[in-house]
């Protein structure tokens, strides 16, 4: 899962696809048992690493670009 480093908001983005990506660019995500994002474009699944979300993810809460961090929340249970 990944943390906007400014609004603090978790996994709240939408991607920015290149101008020249020829598909449909229909898009969703679920978490797998790691806390991890699976993402999905047009049927293509893969998980997405800290450079990806840094060049492709907007934050959907406060329009950041490149200010995600990676967040397990496994690790931050008290
Ligand atoms: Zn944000």
């Amino acid at each position: 899962m990944f943390k906007c480093k400014n609004c603090k908001s978790v996994d709240k983005f939408e991607l920015m696809l290149s101008p020249d990506y020829q598909g449909k660019g229909n898009f969703s995500q679920k978490i797998n048992d790691r806390d991890e994002i699976i993402m999905n474009v047009d049927g293509y699944e893969f998980v997405p690493d800290l450079d990806f979300m840094n060049n492709h993810a907007v934050c959907r809460y406060c329009g950041s670009i490149g200010k995600w961090e990676c967040f397990y929340p496994k690790f931050h249970k008290k």
